[in-house]
């Protein structure tokens, strides 16, 4: 079998009713895009990408995979990797090798008739997952993100996580406050400030909000600021979680080195690839430090279920209830999402009914 195409998918399905910001971003329209990758025997492998990484993935990258054998993950990758003038190891070059490479997982899996989690290791068929959300919206209020995290639970999550750092100091604090107090001791809690701090200032948010029960503290600092989230890391008794903006394992091996993160969130799409993923977490456990994948479920339970270290999977799935419109739910018992039984990464998706919604959106 032989790789014959690659090519992006994108759907703008049209502008949020409420628009949603966390401490640096503001997200304002629904739009959901696919990498497909296709053979000459008529499989079809499709995972998640962004339209900024199109450039690359219909140029270079394609051009280094077309004609391979699709199962030999470890010389696409390096294939991908190593393809341009110089390895680039940050930045969109490297999601858009992880979107190619997570395709290539689907299709392996339909291959050979298996989902891509017990491909990559299958350490385990159910995963811890938390729910998050918590973001700033206009006329939102602590009521607001109180209601919201009592929804998470209420739906079965046992771990919330909520956005800091995009309030005043003593905002931020109450909010963390009123959703303790809402949703109970036996709720993990979360918080996760998206790089908005130096050191000395998400010391000061971190032991304001200690006495809460913070399950981690993520992002404190600035994704570049090793040294200022590693200060975090030793001056805070609660664990601090990053790495959402680490690519490769050469960048999460530094941020592990460095002990700038007690738990490490590199992304299974953005950081290049569940490929390069296992192999992250791979380092992490050479450091006895757990992996928490960042972003959507359909990926990061892959990834957590395959390694003896994964933590916990991020959940978007009561974020954003248009998804429902157009992706099949996962299960959800007792707090754990249960792995999919479908070959490769098993996201049902209603293609015909994105492509409709597209046009009227
Ligand atoms: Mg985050």
């Amino acid at each position: 079998m032989k790789v014959t195409g690659v090519h992006v998918l994108s759907f703008d399905l049209g502008g949020l009713e409420r628009p949603y910001r966390n401490s640096i971003i503001t997200t304002s329209r629904k739009v959901v895009t696919f990498v497909e990758v296709e053979t000459d025997e008529g499989e079809v492998g499709r995972a998640f990408a962004s339209e900024r990484e199109a450039p690359a993935i219909e140029g270079p990258i394609r051009d280094r995979i077309l004609g391979e054998d699709p199962l030999n993950a470890a010389r696409l990758w390096h294939a991908m990797f190593t393809g341009w003038r110089k390895p680039v190891v940050k930045g969109d070059a490297i999601s858009a090798i992880g979107a190619v490479d997570n395709a290539l997982w689907d299709l392996r899996g339909k291959i050979l008739g298996l989902p891509a989690y017990r491909l990559l290791g299958g350490f385990r068929d159910t995963v811890p997952a938390y729910a998050a959300g918590g973001y700033y919206e206009d006329g939102k209020g602590v009521a607001g993100v109180v209601a919201e995290m009592e929804r998470f639970v209420a739906a079965g999550y046992q771990a919330v996580k909520m956005k800091v750092g995009g309030a005043a100091l003593r905002e931020d604090v109450e909010r963390v406050r009123a959703v303790r107090e809402a949703i109970g001791p036996d709720i993990d809690l979360m918080v996760d400030a998206n790089n908005a701090w130096d050191a000395a200032e998400a010391v000061r948010f971190g032991r304001a909000v200690e006495r809460y029960d913070i399950a981690w503290f993520e992002e404190p600092c600035w994704a570049d600021d090793l040294v200022g989230a590693a200060e975090v890391c030793r001056a805070l008794d609660m664990p601090v979680a990053s790495g959402e903006n680490e690519f490769t394992r050469w960048g999460c091996r530094d941020l592990v080195e460095q002990r700038a993160a007690d738990i490490v969130q590199a992304d299974p799409h953005t950081a290049g690839g569940l490929t390069e993923w296992v192999r992250i977490a791979a380092i992490a456990s050479a450091h006895h430090v757990p992996v928490a994948p960042h972003g959507n479920h359909w990926l990061g339970a892959h990834a957590a279920a395959a390694v003896d270290n994964g933590m916990v999977v991020e959940s978007y799935a009561r974020l954003q209830a248009w998804q429902d419109d157009f992706f099949a739910p996962w299960q959800l018992e007792g707090g754990e999402l249960v792995l999919p039984s479908a070959p490769g990464l098993g996201i049902e998706v209603d293609l015909g009914a994105m492509g409709k919604a597209s046009r009227s959106g």
